[in-house]
């Protein structure tokens, strides 16, 4: 017999208490801080999710969101749920049980997408690389050879190693077999050139809270003409009904057909997030986003940390660095929390607790902020013993910066 638990919520308890929020520094890569007019969006007065008020700001929504995919896709919505809706619903409505997708795997994230692929019944062909390496466009190219290969998926930014990974190739070579091309771009849109057009991507997907910066809960989701092509020509309904893209683009641009209550209050915070995106320019903001990642890794290195990407490769909007023999991830990571109130991110899968990860990400990603997560990071490796100069930190990052 299982004993009920029951915790009872008494009188003077927490529970009773009124919500208690910390005030936090977001460095880790996603969720990050909230730029105000995104903060006021969220405290907006709600409406229902077929009001016509409602309709306009998903019509301004989709169409911020092509100029911030840098695409002309019709299909362009934000889907309720996080990245991970985005990757799900980009594999169940391309693949069918025992169509063949190629899968780039140099991390966490790429794994993922084969376990995805696999529950579906797709012929998942991985192509791995080291966790730390790009995946190269040539191993792709053998594994698309046999010349059945439906989709071809990528990851654009793997947060959990701070890898870049270079996408137009890999697109041609798909393009060359007429395959499709997914890309991930959780950790890039908004932060890194996504040229969804220009590369020929068949189908994007982000999430709202990295370098958006909006809060989570929202996936932007474009599809080329191409890619709508292949998912109208279906064997077999999508097996998800919730995450059926068609479905969404009924209740986005067709006859606006009830699909499910939209999180207006999110959708209205993604609507702010994205026209600041275009306001201070897509341009302007690779270039900030290119010039913070250079001086903290710069910093990073300066403290005698060592960045675990190739140098080539290194994400300007995630810096993965090596915690040092004998220092305490955990440790540090509370005492960052604990007296500084700044987030990072430990390392994932195999790599938990030997990686430390930094988000250069959207209104996280400002000079104070980086100079003082350096600092920070500096006396919590003081405090374990470690031989690191907190000012070298900083100053190599000021110096990037001059540069
Ligand atoms: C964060 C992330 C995801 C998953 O997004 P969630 O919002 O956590 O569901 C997927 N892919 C990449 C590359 C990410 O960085």
């Amino acid at each position: 017999m299982v004993e009920e638990v029951r915790t009872p919520v008494v009188p003077g308890s927490v529970a009773r208490k009124p919500l208690v929020a910390p005030p936090r520094l977001l460095m880790a890569p996603g969720p990050t801080n909230l730029p105000p007019a995104v903060l006021q969006a969220l405290i907006a007065p709600l409406t229902g999710h077929k009001d016509p008020a409602y309709l306009q700001v998903m019509d301004d929504l989709a169409a911020l969101l092509r100029d911030v995919f840098v695409t002309h896709n019709a299909v362009t919505l934000a889907l309720p749920g996080t990245g991970g809706a985005g990757m799900e619903a980009c594999l169940v409505n391309l693949l069918e049980p025992g169509e063949r997708v190629v899968i780039g795997v140099n991390g966490l994230f790429g794994e993922r997408m084969v376990e995805i692929a696999r529950r579906i019944g797709a012929e998942v062909v991985p192509v791995p690389a080291e966790w730390g390496q790009i995946v190269e466009p040539d191993a792709v190219r053998r594994a698309l050879a046999d010349g059945r290969t439906k989709l071809v998926a990528l990851v654009h930014g793997e947060t959990s190693t701070g890898v870049h990974q270079p996408v137009e190739e890999i697109a041609a070579i798909a393009r060359e077999y007429e395959a499709l091309l997914a890309l991930d771009a959780v950790a890039t849109l908004g932060g890194i050139p996504v040229l969804c057009d220009q590369w020929g991507v068949d189908l994007c997907y982000s999430g709202s809270q990295k370098c958006l910066s909006a809060p989570p809960g929202a996936a932007p989701v474009t599809v080329s003409a191409r890619g709508m092509e292949a998912i109208r020509h279906r064997r077999t309904p999508v097996a998800s009904w919730y995450m059926d893209l068609s479905l969404h683009e009924r209740y986005w641009l067709g006859e606006r057909i009830y699909h499910h209550t939209a999180p207006v209050l999110t959708m209205y915070a993604l609507r702010e997030a994205c026209r600041l995106v275009l306001e201070e320019g897509l341009e302007a903001r690779w270039a900030r986003h290119a010039r913070l990642g250079r001086a903290l890794m710069a910093g990073l290195e300066a403290l005698g940390l060592q960045l675990f990407a190739a140098p080539p490769y290194r994400l300007a909007t995630v810096a993965a660095v090596r915690v040092p023999e004998g220092v305490d991830d955990a440790r540090v990571r509370g005492l960052l929390l604990d007296e500084f109130g700044i987030e990072i991110a430990g390392g994932l899968g195999p790599y938990a607790g030997r990686l430390w990860r930094i988000g250069v990400m959207g209104y996280s990603a400002s000079e104070p902020n980086i100079t003082l997560v350096l600092a920070a990071l500096a006396e919590a490796l003081r405090r374990e013993g470690w031989r690191a100069d907190g000012g070298a930190g900083v100053a190599a990052a000021l110096a990037a910066l001059r540069e």
